[in-house]
C-alpha cells in the first residue's frame, strides 16, 4: 500500500476546541432552536483519515451556524484515529483497532467485545439514536466522482434527490463485515421516518473532497429546513447551486474476499462500466471473479484486500 504516492492537498484542522461539546459525549455538540423541528446530525471522521468531513464541520462551527428549527448536532466520530493522522502515512489512520463503520448492530454494540472503535461507537450511540436525519461525511481511496450512498430504502434515495448533489446516487446494502452507522436502527427500517445518507466526497486528501463535503452538508441542512440558503450561501463552494441530472446506481452485490490472496486484473479506480457479462475482473485465491451481467459498474474497488472485507461492489445504472 505504501507504494502509491499521494498528494496531500488538505490540511487536517485542529478540532481540539470541540472536545468538550455540550452533550456529555466528547466531540459532539448539539444546538437547539426555539422553534420545534427535526433533529439533524452531521458526523465526520467516521474514518480517521477522511479529513474532508472534519473540514466541513469545522467550517460550520467557525461560521456559528445555528438551526432555525429543531436541533443541529455536529460530531466527530473516530477522533482517536484522526489524532494519529500523519500526512507522510495518510492511509494508516483509518482506525485504531477496527473499522468504526462496521459495528452498527445492537448485537455488536451490546456485546462483550472491546476495541477503541467499539468504545467510541457506544459513546456516540445515544446521539445517533436521537437524530431524525443523519449525514455521515466520508471520502475515498481513488479520485473518482463523488457518490451519495443512500442504502436500499426509498426514503434515503428521495432525500438524496432533494439535496440534488452529487450527480451519482448509489443504493447499496453495505458490507458483509458489519452494518454501517447509516444503516443502524430506524435509519435502516422502512417503517421509521428516520433517514440517513453517507457521502463519499472524493479522494481522501484532494481539495475537491472538502468542497463537495461542505456543499453536500449545506444542501442537506437546507433540504431539511435547518437553515435557509441565504444563511449559508457565503460558505458555499462550486456545487452549492449546481443542478446536475442525478443518476442512480443500484448495487446488486458486494464481492467479499474469501481467500487469503485477492488481486484485480486491472488497476481499477471505480465507476468503470464493464460491457460484457462474464468479464474477468479479479482472482480470489486463484478463483476467477467475473461480472454477473452486461454493463456492470465497479464501485469503490478497495486497496485493502483483506479476507472478509469488501473488494469491490457491483452495480448498474437504473436511472
Ligand atoms: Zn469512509
Amino acid at each position: 500500500m505504501s507504494d502509491l504516492k499521494y498528494n496531500i492537498e488538505l490540511t487536517a484542522p485542529d478540532i481540539s476546541a470541540y472536545r468538550a461539546g455540550n452533550t456529555g459525549v466528547e466531540y459532539v455538540t448539539t444546538f437547539t432552536a426555539k422553534e420545534a423541528g427535526p433533529h439533524v446530525a452531521v458526523m465526520g471522521l467516521t474514518h480517521g483519515n477522511e479529513i474532508c468531513g472534519a473540514i466541513a464541520i469545522d467550517t460550520l462551527f467557525r461560521a456559528d451556524i445555528r438551526p432555525r428549527r429543531g436541533k443541529l448536532t455536529l460530531g466527530f466520530n473516530n477522533v482517536a484515529a484522526y489524532r494519529e493522522f500523519d500526512p507522510r502515512y495518510p492511509i494508516a489512520s483509518r482506525y485504531i483497532d477496527e473499522d468504526f463503520n462496521r459495528l452498527w448492530s445492537p448485537a455488536t454494540l451490546d456485546g462483550p467485545r472491546r476495541s477503541a472503535e467499539l468504545e467510541r461507537a457506544r459513546a456516540v450511540r445515544p446521539i445517533v439514536d436521537a437524530a431524525d436525519y443523519l449525514l455521515d461525511l466520508h471520502s475515498m481511496q481513488y479520485a473518482t466522482a463523488p457518490l451519495m450512498l443512500a442504502g436500499v430504502l426509498d426514503k434515503s434515495r428521495a432525500l438524496a434527490k432533494q439535496i440534488g448533489i452529487p450527480e451519482l446516487i448509489m443504493c447499496d446494502a453495505g458490507h458483509a463485515a458489519g452494518p454501517r452507522m447509516r444503516d443502524y436502527g430506524g435509519f435502516g427500517d422502512p417503517a421509521s421516518p428516520k433517514t440517513a445518507l453517507l457521502i463519499e466526497a472524493g479522494q481522501h486528501w484532494e481539495t475537491r473532497a472538502a468542497e463537495v463535503a461542505t456543499d453536500v452538508t449545506l444542501r442537506f441542512l437546507i433540504a431539511l429546513g435547518a437553515v435557509t440558503a441565504d444563511d449559508v450561501a457565503a460558505l458555499g463552494g462550486p456545487d452549492f447551486a449546481a443542478t446536475p441530472r442525478q443518476r442512480v446506481i443500484e448495487v446488486t452485490e458486494a464481492v467479499t474476499i474469501s481467500g487469503s490472496r485477492f488481486e484485480f486484473v486491472e488497476p481499477y479506480v471505480g465507476l468503470e462500466v464493464i460491457a460484457e457479462k462474464g468479464s474477468l475482473i479479479g482472482h480470489d485465491d486463484g478463483d476467477d471473479v467475473r461480472t454477473p451481467y452486461d454493463n456492470c459498474v465497479l464501485i469503490m474497488p478497495s486497496r485493502r484486500l483483506v479476507k472478509g472485507q469488501t473488494a469491490v461492489r457491483l452495480g448498474r445504472y437504473v436511472d
